[in-house]
């Protein structure tokens, strides 16, 4: 196991001395704390788990530059959200430099992640960090090129993806990895904490697979699994010169909460408890910063590269469309946007648990592998004490039976513990028969 001596927290590249807007200002239901724009599904990798099931052309019905501008107009009347381009690869629109400044300029904190090819130049990066761009993230889902390109499809995507972390050090552009945990990647993860131990990031984003798109539930890591990983990243988040957060994994999030204070009751913790002491020191320095709680529709807003607004890029429910309607209005009033930012509206014991409205498990996942994006997450560990009790009264059914009733395919799998809920299904998602409903809609 890797272990991280503590090191002293110094400034970042690209530390613009400003913090992010205090993030108990930021009420999730007005504003999202993170807006993500899917600016083309065109991209040239071809990535095992790929949720936008990109393909090498442009789409002729994605937003026209105008419309992006309008888009972002309408985003800063938020507030300072976290606008991020992404795609696809951002890289494949010829306007990219142009939409950056004009968000840059409207106040907006600019966040792009495009994909490793050599689409992204070292001058590039460079004319980007010049206007504006606050943060660069990359994905990197291998320790080694073999590993990161057999799951990106291409050969030399690796090396690009550390020319453009390497390129963004040299011009002080602030930068992030993402790394997609999914069955076939666990086994890497201390070699990955090694690798990006080195590449001077601000935030290393750990990816919990959701299997929509191109991702299968038979990629899924058990919920057992997961928390190995999460009691992984809370330790090394003591150690490196990053913050460590999940992804599509809001769970991590009452780990940190329980571990502090199990760590209390022991006495080698004096603070109170908070999710976002478990790393939030460096995402500050370059004003993109983090928040508290976010979640599918719940300070998280998504935009499709055709103007569909989604509570996020994994839960691809449309609220409606930029073209004709007002993404504020939709954000802050839709149904679907309102039902998620109600932790009480959840189904099956994360209805009932007492980390709800912190946690509140992944909407997405929910959705993709129950229909219902108000059930219960699957890929948790923590049976509530208070649904135990509905059991008990013959309230409620027993967590693997609850499953079984709302997942085709469920089935026991070794190890798994009789109260947890390691168990998976073994169908094709169903989610990715609902995209490609949505695709043919359009
Ligand atoms: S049961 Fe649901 S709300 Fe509770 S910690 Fe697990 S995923 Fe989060």
């Amino acid at each position: 196991m890797t272990t991280f001596p503590a090191r002293a927290r110094s400034p970042l590249p690209g530390s613009t001395g400003t913090r992010a807007p205090s993030l108990s200002e930021v009420d999730f239901e007005r504003s999202p704390f993170l807006v993500i724009w899917e600016t083309t599904q065109a991209c040239d990798l071809a990535c095992v788990h790929c949720r936008a099931e990109a393909r090498p052309e442009r789409d002729r019905r994605e937003l026209s530059t105008a419309e992006a501008k309008a888009l972002m107009r309408r985003v800063r009347s938020f507030g300072r959200p976290l606008f991020v381009l992404t795609g696809g690869d951002p890289a494949k629109r010829p306007d990219l430099v142009e939409l950056v400044a004009y968000g840059a300029e409207l106040g907006l904190r600019m966040g792009l992640t495009p994909s490793g090819t050599p689409l992204v130049t070292p001058e590039l990066i460079a004319e980007l960090r010049s206007v504006g761009l606050s943060r660069l993230a990359v994905s990197l889902d291998g320790p080694t090129p073999a590993q990161h390109d057999g799951f990106r499809g291409v050969d030399g995507s690796y090396d690009w993806t550390l020319g453009m972390l390497k390129a963004a050090r040299e011009v002080g552009l602030s930068t992030q990895v993402n790394t997609t945990v999914s069955r076939r990647t666990l086994s890497d993860f201390e070699a990955m904490a090694r690798l990006v131990d080195g590449l001077g990031i601000s935030l290393w984003s750990v990816f919990f697979l959701v299997p929509t798109g191109r991702a299968r539930m038979e990629d899924l890591p058990s919920a057992e699994e997961v928390e190995r990983i999460f009691e992984r990243m809370y330790e090394l988040s003591a150690g490196v010169p990053f913050d460590i957060k999940s992804t599509a994994a809001p769970q991590y999030r009452r780990m940190i909460l329980q571990r502090q204070v199990k760590e209390r009751k022991e006495g080698s913790r004096s603070e109170a408890p908070s999710p976002l002491t478990a790393g939030v020191g460096f995402s500050l320095s370059d004003g993109v910063g983090r928040a508290r709680g976010v979640n599918d529709g719940n300070g998280f807003l998504f935009v499709s590269h055709r103007g569909d607004v989604y509570p996020s890029g994994f839960l691809p429910l449309p609220a409606g469309n930029v073209r004709d309607q007002d993404v504020v209005r939709l954000y802050r009033d839709h149904e679907m946007f309102r039902s998620l930012r109600d932790p009480d509206r959840l189904k099956g014991k994360c209805g009932s648990c007492e980390f709800r409205s912190i946690c509140g498990g992944s909407r997405a996942r929910a959705w993709a592998m129950t229909g219902d994006p108000l059930e219960s997450d699957p890929l948790c560990t923590h049976v509530p004490t208070r649904y135990l009790k509905r059991v008990e009264r013959g309230e409620a059914e027993e967590v693997q039976t609850y499953f079984a009733n709302r997942i085709p395919g469920w089935g026991r799998r070794a190890g798994a513990t009789s109260r947890g809920s390691a168990q998976l299904p073994i169908l094709p998602s169903r989610a990715v028969t609902e995209r490609e409903r949505i695709d043919g809609e359009c």
